[in-house]
Order: structure tokens, then sequence, then C-alpha cells
């Protein structure tokens, strides 16, 4: 038995959470006491008949009110709960860590555990935390991770704009073991050099880990490639170690193309890559150069619904732009990562970017992140990164 304090939820509302969302907005609630922190685990009840919906996350002044942990209100949210959990998520990982030693091992809702994530990079573990429900629960996440993986290091890259509706600072530091620094590969054999504090988000952007890889499919030997927003150059090494000619890496981070650089070094294609430090919005604009790959991955233009108007121009600008610049038949790698865009939204900005480039473009592939990052089916928001690869004619 447990004994959480009870939140009412109103009728009906409870009808989502029983079909499987995670969430209760604050609108939803009945009761939404002030005293009781962020985070606090409170167990949810049918206004109606104190129906049980179940315990989870309550926090008293985020518009995401409740985010449930267990349909089971006898369950109690301690230590041995979040123990199961967590082995449970990194057990759907086990058969992709045969082929490379990074993945990530808890993706927040989509793995029941919402508001934090884990990635694995080599020997190192990064997590983030979106939930006050974890930031609560921040060392004990710490001891259970040193417990189950036995890292050799532990880093906390808590730098999610996602924190600030919580009410959490923004911090990143490492909080067990000592340089976070490794090499990881892929399941193509493609090497990363890895400093997790230096790197972007938790590190590494591992979730188009099969799309870099996919990208060689598409790239014929000699071909002229151009990868924007390139990062750590994941995309353009892909496109490297495939046979491309060039590979032009754009990126306005200085930190990001020294680590393609080194990339590039490791993977032994420096001769192809060539680093360009600029504004990809500026370069689409200026260079009249004819390409025949283009990979376009900016980062979330939409990062909430007031933005989605400014957004759906920049990626139409960035859409039209570079489908003038490929070649006839070239193919163009258009990715999205903003939760506001859908997959058709894009699909329809990309129809209206092909009239403007007076192009015809077709959907080759439709693809996402990679399966280390699931989508919860009953919860759309999990989704977010959306991949075409098109056709340019
Ligand atoms: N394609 C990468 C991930 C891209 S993340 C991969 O496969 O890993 C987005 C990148 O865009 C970041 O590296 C960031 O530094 C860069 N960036 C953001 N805004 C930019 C801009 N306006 N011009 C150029 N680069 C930008």
């Amino acid at each position: 038995m447990t004994n959480y304090p009870q939140i009412r939820i109103r009728h009906k509302e409870e009808l989502r959470l029983l079909g499987g969302h995670l969430w209760a907005f604050s609108n939803e609630l009945l009761d939404l006491p002030r005293d009781l922190p962020p985070g606090t685990v409170v167990k949810l009840v049918r206004d109606r008949d104190g129906t049980p919906v179940g315990n989870g996350f309550y926090h008293p002044n985020s518009l995401i009110a409740f985010r449930l942990l267990t349909r089971n209100s006898d369950e109690a949210v301690d230590e041995a709960f979040l123990e199961k959990k967590i082995r449970e998520s990194a057990a759907k990982r086990d058969l992709l860590l045969k082929w490379r030693n990074a993945v990530r091992l808890v993706h927040g809702e989509s793995d029941l555990l919402p508001g934090l994530i884990v990635d694995k990079l080599d020997s190192i573990l990064s997590f983030q935390i979106t939930s006050a429900g974890f930031e609560a629960k921040k060392e004990l996440v710490t001891e259970l991770l040193q417990k189950i993986f036995k890292p050799t290091a532990i880093v906390e890259k808590n730098n999610s704009h996602l924190r600030k509706l919580e009410g959490l600072p923004l911090v990143e530091q490492l909080v067990f073991g000592s340089d976070p620094v490794t090499e990881i590969h892929d399941a193509a054999g493609t090497r990363y050099a890895v400093n997790v504090l230096a790197g972007q988000k938790t590190g590494f952007y591992l979730d188009q880990m099969e799309n870099r890889a996919r990208l060689r499919d598409f790239v014929h030997p000699g071909a002229r490639v151009l990868d924007l927003f390139t990062n750590d150059g994941g995309f353009a090494l892909n496109a490297a170690l495939a046979g491309a000619a060039s590979v032009t890496a754009v990126d306005e981070s200085a930190s990001a193309l020294g680590r393609v650089d080194r990339n590039a070094e490791l993977n032994d294609v420096k001769e192809a890559i060539t680093t360009v430090e600029a504004n990809c919005f500026d370069y689409v604009r200026e260079v009249v150069d004819r390409f025949d790959v283009i990979i376009l991955d900016p980062p979330a233009l939409a990062k909430s619904k007031k933005d989605i108007a400014q957004a759906r121009k920049a990626y139409l600008t960035l859409n039209t732009q570079t489908m003038r610049m490929l070649s006839p038949n070239g193919i163009l790698v258009s990715c999205s990562c903003s939760h506001h865009i859908d997959s058709d939204e894009l699909m329809s900005i990309i129809g209206e970017a092909a009239r403007r480039a007076r192009r015809t473009a077709t959907v080759l592939e439709r693809r996402g992140a990679g399966i280390d990052h699931p989508i919860l089916a009953s919860m759309p928001e999990t989704e977010y990164l959306k991949v075409f690869i098109l056709g340019v004619h």
C-alpha cells in the first residue's frame, strides 16, 4: 500500500490517461495544492468516485501538472521501482549494443520514465532531466546508474530549455568519475570522438545514428555533398565513406567544426571533407555551387507553439534554397526536430518549397529517430524527429 497525497482529476479528463497518455494538464486537475513541492509523488484519482488512475509526479505551477509513472496505485515509486524501470528500458537496447557502443538507454515518456533521458556513450553515461519529479530524485538516479551500468563517468547535461517550464536551473557537470572523453562507433563502423561535457545536448546526437548510415545508400561515388548544420559531421563522414568526391560541412559552431576535423581524421576521410564556419541561412542565400546530395538538419526552429509561423517560414526558405542548389536528380535529406511541426506539416512545406524552386520532389523514404528513441503510440507528443529522403528532379 502507498500513502501518497491524492489529487483529483476532472470528470472525463482521466480518459486520455486511461488511453495510454502520461500527462494531465493543470486545467484538468481539481486540486492544485501549493504546499506540495514540485516533483512530489501523488496518487491521481477520478473526481466522481475516487477510483485511482495511477501514481506520478506532481507540479503545482507547470502546465504539465501530473506525469504518470505507474497505473498501479499500490506501487511505491521508490528505489526498487526506479531500478526495475531503468533496467527494463536498458534491456530493450541489448541487441543494438551488439553492433555499436553508443545508444539511448532511457527515452523519457516513451520508456515510461517521464522527464528522464539517459545516453550511453561507450563507458560514459550522460543524463538529462526535464521533470521536477526526476530532479527531486537526481541523486538516487545517479546512484542507480552507477550500480546498474558501472560507468567510468556520469555527466549531467541539464541544458534543455524544457527545464525552464518546470522552474529548474540549467546545469552541465561531471557528477561521477573523471575525464568524460571517449570514442564511439555505429553499426557500420563510423567512428566519432566524443567529449560528453563539450558536446551539444546529451553530448552527442544519437538520434540520427541510423539515418547517417542510411545516407550511404544515396551517395554515388564521386558525388558532391553539402552537409548543412553538420555538428560533429555525422552525415558528412558517412557521405565521404560512401565515396563522395567532396563534402562541405557547414555549422556556426567553431567547436563543432573542430570535432568534424577530428572525426574526419579518425575515419581517414580528411581529404574529402571541407568545413565552413557560417550561418546556414546566409550560406544557402549566398553560395551558388551545385551539389548532388544535400543534408539539411537544422536545430528545433519551433521550440514552442508561438514560434510555429516563423519556423514554417524558415523551413520553407531552407528547403527552397537547397532544392535550387541541387543538380538534376539530386538527393535532399530534409529533417526537422521541432515537436510543433509534424510530419504532414513538413511534407507540405517540402511540397511548397519544390513549387517555389520549380523542381519536382519525390519522397524516397520517410524516417524518424533511431529505434532507441521510440515514440509512445498513445502519446503523439513523443515524436519529434522527422527525416525525409527526397529525390529532387
Ligand atoms: N546533423 C547533425 C546534428 C545537427 S544539430 C548530426 O547529425 O549530428 C544542429 C546544429 O546546427 C548544431 O551543431 C548547431 O551548432 C548548428 N546551428 C544552429 N543554428 C545554426 C545556424 N543558423 N547556422 C549554422 N549552424 C547552426
